[in-house]
């Protein structure tokens, strides 16, 4: 991918996107498949905001059907097994555990109908139907489960996504239909003629550069900056979007091949403890959070909830803060709504200032697809019939090859080609086409790690990484693994050096 600032001066374009989370990738996605000459600014690098923060589902979202959101979860429950079936190397099928005890709020009753209409809600995109388990048999699955008070639990289905690189893909197929793409540009004010947005005034951060884009229409999905964006245009907007933080910890020890869903005693919320990078996954929180989304983090309080709550349900570990790998805080951008955060709905809405700019308010990674799409209606002149059941990002599509004789070819292990035909799905043979002829590129980027180092050239001169960071949080998932930063940071910084004249 080519960060060509040249060609975002000389516009004027069809559509311009701001924001690259999933929901602006999305649609410059769409709209350069739609053949719209489509420009997309992010600020920061793409999936910098909530869209790498997020707990990496694409579901249903089991606890929406408390507040009867049968509508939402429907259709969540359908985008989920799209891109579970269109891009297999960013999904991965997982199977849930609800344990359940005498002690927890929702009784047991009403987490066997809410499974029920889980599956129903899922109709034909049902990936697989939900067990109900006794005590004795929740504790043959998963021993390391407290048994006092257990009562029985329940087994669903749902989806882990990669997704920093689904939105890193979204980008990467938007360029490759045309579209002319940038990270660490930053829209700065709004270019009003008539009372109308025609353009923007933007900052190319790398450079300093400010620089003019013209645009007849203009998509905003800044998600969390949404109110802040807002006020370029009008200084006093009523706030359209209630932000929420979520924290998660990268916890060293992986408890199963399964997930967990935990109830939380403290506040009725629900938890997640998810296998994710041989760790696992715990999260999130849910506290309102009225500061700039510039300066969200972790605190204290918010890794002290989650391990105490981990700590109840796997009472036979001992946690401690010293086996937290890595954490992480993002924003929900929820619509704005009274009551508490975790009860605000995670619908989605599209809304139309004054001066014609559309706003994507709201909404939740999994939904992305449907408000593209949505978008995209209200920009072309003519209702679009989308493609109902399929969604292609970069590496969509099944791989079938004979793995020992491509290992062969590149002169590399099996494990690495199986390794990044996982990672990359289609693309993994761009990736040894770079290793191809350099046995230092072949290399793993650490002693003992997967990823070799033709994967950080690669994520130079095609995935457009502009620093240590875009490689090792949003390229790759090595920033999340702390205890290998030092070595694998000074790697990255060599191979940054040799290849810079690419950025
Ligand atoms: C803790 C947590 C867990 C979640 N888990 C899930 C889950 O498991 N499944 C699910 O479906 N959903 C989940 N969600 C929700 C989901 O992650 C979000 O709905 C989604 O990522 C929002 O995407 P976005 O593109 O709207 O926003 P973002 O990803 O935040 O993108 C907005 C982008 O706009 C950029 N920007 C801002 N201002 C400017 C400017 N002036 N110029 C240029 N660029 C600008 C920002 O840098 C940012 O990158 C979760 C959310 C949180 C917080």
């Amino acid at each position: 991918m080519i960060r060509d600032i040249q060609k975002l001066k000389e516009g004027p374009f069809d559509l311009l996107v701001i924001g690259g989370g999933i929901n602006g990738s999305a649609i410059a996605n769409l709209a350069a498949d739609a053949g719209l000459r489509t420009a997309l600014l992010e600020k920061g690098d793409f999936a910098s905001g909530t869209s790498s923060k997020s707990t990496k589902l694409l579901h249903g979202g089991l606890r929406y059907l408390e507040s009867f959101e049968f509508g939402l979860v429907h259709e969540s429950l359908k985008e989920r097994t799209i891109h579970f079936k269109s891009s297999p190397h960013l999904t991965k099928h997982l199977r849930f555990l609800i344990p359940i005890y005498k002690t927890d709020k929702r009784p047991f009753w009403m987490l066997k109908i809410g499974m029920f209409l889980y599956d129903f809600l899922s109709g034909k995109h049902l990936i697989q139907k939900h067990e109900i388990l006794t005590a004795e048999e929740v504790l043959l699955k998963e021993p390391s489960l407290a048994s006092k008070d257990l009562i029985g639990g329940v087994i669903y289905s749902d989806v882990q996504m990669n997704d920093a690189r689904f939105c890193l893909e979204n980008v990467l197929s938007a360029q490759e239909k045309g579209a002319c793409v940038a990270n660490y540009v930053e829209v700065k004010s709004i270019i009003k003629e008539n009372g109308k947005a025609v353009g923007v005034i933007a900052r190319d951060l790398k450079s300093g550069e400010s620089i003019e884009i013209r645009a007849s229409k203009i998509i905003c999905a800044v998600g969390s900056w949404t109110n802040e964006f807002m006020r370029k245009e009008i200084t006093k907007f009523p706030a359209k979007v209630r932000n929420t933080k979520g924290v998660h910890i990268v916890y060293k020890e992986k408890f199963s091949e399964r997930a967990f869903l935990i109830p939380s005693h403290r506040d009725n919320r629900i938890l997640f403890v998810i296998p994710w990078l041989n760790h696992s996954l715990i999260g999130t929180t849910d506290t309102d959070f009225t500061g700039s989304p510039d300066n969200v983090g972790v605190k204290e309080k918010d890794v002290e909830y989650l391990l105490e709550e981990a700590q109840r349900i796997f009472s036979k570990h001992d946690f401690c803060k010293e086996n937290i790998l890595s954490s992480f805080a993002g924003l929900r951008p929820l619509v704005s709504q009274e009551g508490s955060p975790s009860q605000v709905s995670r619908k989605y809405f599209i809304e139309r200032s004054y001066t014609g700019i559309l706003y994507v308010i709201g909404g939740k990674f999994t939904t992305f697809r449907k408000i593209a799409q949505e978008c995209l209606n209200l920009v072309l002149k003519e209702k679009k019939s989308w493609e109902e059941n399929v969604y292609t990002v970069y590496g969509s599509g099944k791989v079938s090859v004979n793995i020992p004789e491509i290992a062969k070819t590149f002169q590399v292990t099996e494990a690495v080609v199986k390794y990044l035909i996982d990672f990359y799905g289609i693309r993994y043979k761009d990736v040894l086409a770079i290793a191809a002829g350099d046995s230092y590129l072949k290399e793993p980027l650490i002693p003992g790690c997967q990823e070799i180092k033709a994967q950080v050239v690669y994520s130079i001169k095609v995935e457009m990484a502009q620093n240590l960071e875009d490689v090792l949080f949003r390229r790759l998932n090595l920033g999340y693994l702390e205890k290998n930063n030092k070595q694998c940071e000074a790697t990255i910084k060599k191979i940054f050096d040799q290849y810079s004249n690419h950025l």
